[in-house]
C-alpha cells in the first residue's frame, strides 16, 4: 500500500485560510488501511478544523473509495463543485488525480505521501518498493536491496553491516543480511554468486513522468495507442 502520514494541523490550517467553504475528501483505499485518511480521520481532522477556524469556514466531509479513479472522483463531483478548496486525505496521486478531474477546484495535501510499505505490526509500516521500473526480486529472495538497503546496493553488503544491522541506523537490519538468510532458508544461496549488473538508472529514471500503455486494453476500448 501507500502509506501516509497526516500533516500537522498548524500546517493544515494555514493552507487553508482564507477558503470558506471547504471539502475534506477521504480515501477509502490506501491511507484508510494505514489510519491517515480513512473515514475516522476525516472525521476528527475536520472536527478539529472547525474547532481552530469557527465560523471562518464551512466544512463539508466525503470518502470515496479510491482517489486514484475518475469513476469515484466523479461521485464527488456535486460536493466538490460547492467548495472552493479540497483538502485530500490520499496520497499524492489522489491530490493530484482531484486537481486533473476539477480543475476549477484547489486541491490541497492534508497528507504528507510517505512510501509504498507493508504493515509490520500494529502502528508501524516500513518501506518495500521505490517502483524502479525494473523489478530483481527473484533475484535477491524476494526481499528489495534498492528500497531496503540505505545504498540501494545491488551486489551487498557493503562494508558497513554491524551485526545484521545497517551502518546509518541500528533501526534498520542490513538488507543484503535479509537476503542472505532468506536464500540460506530457501536453500538457493548459491544465487548471490550471480552478480547483479550495474543499473541504467539515468534511463529509468529521467525524462519525466513513466506511463505505462498497454495497447491489447486499449484495443478493447476501441482506441488508438
Ligand atoms: S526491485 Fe524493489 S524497488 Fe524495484 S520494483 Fe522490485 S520491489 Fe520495487
Ligand atoms: S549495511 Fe547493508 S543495508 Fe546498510 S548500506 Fe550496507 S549493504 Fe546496505
Amino acid at each position: 500500500m501507500i502509506v501516509a502520514q497526516q500533516k500537522p494541523l498548524e500546517e493544515i490550517r494555514q493552507m487553508v485560510r482564507g477558503f470558506r467553504r471547504l471539502l475534506v475528501l477521504g480515501c477509502g483505499t490506501c491511507t484508510t488501511v494505514c489510519f491517515a485518511g480513512g473515514e475516522k480521520e476525516v472525521g476528527l481532522l475536520s472536527t478539529s478544523l472547525r474547532s481552530v477556524l469557527g465560523q471562518e469556514i464551512e466544512i463539508e466531509e466525503a470518502v470515496v473509495q479510491r482517489q486514484c479513479e475518475w469513476e469515484f472522483l466523479d461521485q464527488v463531483g456535486e460536493a466538490v463543485g460547492r467548495a472552493e478548496a479540497v483538502l485530500s486525505l490520499g496520497c499524492g496521486v489522489g491530490v493530484q488525480g482531484i486537481g486533473e478531474r476539477y480543475p476549477g477546484v484547489v486541491a490541497l495535501p492534508g497528507l504528507n505521501t510517505a512510501f509504498m510499505g507493508l504493515t509490520e505490526a500494529p502502528g508501524i509500516w516500513g518501506e518495500r518498493c521505490m517502483a524502479c521500473g525494473d523489478c530483481l526480486l527473484h533475484r535477491t529472495g524476494g526481499i528489495c536491496p534498492v528500497a531496503r538497503c540505505a545504498k540501494s546496493l545491488l551486489n551487498g553488503p557493503c562494508g558497513g553491516v554491524q551485526d545484521g544491522h545497517c551502518e546509518i541506523s541500528v533501526d534498520n537490519p542490513c538488507a543484503w543480511v535479509l537476503i542472505y538468510d532468506r536464500l540460506t532458508q530457501q536453500g538457493r544461496v548459491e544465487q548471490l554468486e550471480e552478480i547483479i549488473p550495474a543499473r541504467d538508472w539515468k534511463a529509468s529514471h529521467s525524462g519525466g513522468p513513466r506511463r505505462i500503455v498497454r495497447p491489447d486494453l486499449r484495443d478493447m476500448v476501441g482506441e488508438e495507442v
